[in-house]
């Protein structure tokens, strides 16, 4: 099913878009806040199309747009404007939305516009990644095996879960504590050195050289990061 994050601060607005989707045969993502629009796409990433209302108590649904474009190209992005915001449709296909709507709008437009977006980006029949590729190397997250060049690497659950984090936050340095907490939960008490000790296994089988590790590298002082 074709996901969308609806952001919009008023209530009876959200819901009414929401209910609409719904019955369009969309599942959807709420959110009341720019802030709240970027955390539940980073737990969505699977979100086809993101409905941004311009008038929000936080940061303005522009720049939520401009966040949300600065590392993904994929999504569609439609902003929610006043009909007296004439110029904040142009500010917003600057910052990198797809479409505008302008309130008020009969659900009927709002699901074709939203329905044209999902056929123009091409997602029109995604499947759900199953799968992150990066490099010779692909993660599938179905059976939960790790390919390199077509070679299986056996992974233990927690190298898995070690590798699945790495390759979802490609180039982005994750503290030790970071790397803790994801795999192994807040709740765990051991010391921090089972990540070192986890990642030295984790390069022995995925590094072409161990020694001189390229894929999995190590940012001084702080913690690990996929990439050079
Ligand atoms: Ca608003």
């Amino acid at each position: 099913m074709r996901k969308v994050l609806v952001l919009e601060d008023e209530a009876s607005i959200r819901s009414f878009v929401v209910i609409n989707l719904r019955r369009a045969g969309y599942d959807v993502v709420e959110a009341e806040t720019g802030e709240q629009a970027l955390e539940k796409l980073a737990e969505n990433p699977d979100v086809s199309v993101a409905l941004l209302d311009v008038m929000l108590p936080d940061i303005d649904g522009f720049e939520v747009c401009r966040r949300i474009r600065a590392n993904n190209l994929e999504i569609g992005i439609i902003m929610l404007t006043a009909r007296s915001q004439e110029m904040d449709k142009v500010t917003g296909l600057m910052t990198g939305a797809d479409d505008y709507v302008t309130k008020p709008f009969s659900p009927t437009e709002l699901v074709a516009r939203i329905d044209a977006i999902c056929r123009r980006v091409g997602i029109d029949d995604a499947e759900p990644k199953s799968e992150i590729r990066s490099g010779p190397f692909v993660l599938n997250l179905d059976n939960r095996s790790l390919d390199k060049n077509d070679q299986r690497i056996r992974l233990t659950q927690v190298e898995f879960t070690i590798m699945k984090l790495f390759m979802e936050n490609p180039d982005k340095a994750l503290s030790r504590e970071d790397i803790l907490n994801n795999v192994w939960g807040r709740d765990y008490f051991g010391e921090l050195k089972i990540v070192d000790v986890n990642i030295r296994r984790l390069r022995m089988k995925i590094e072409d050289d161990a020694t001189n590790p390229q894929y999995i590298t190590t940012v001084w002082g702080y913690g690990y990061k996929w990439g050079k």
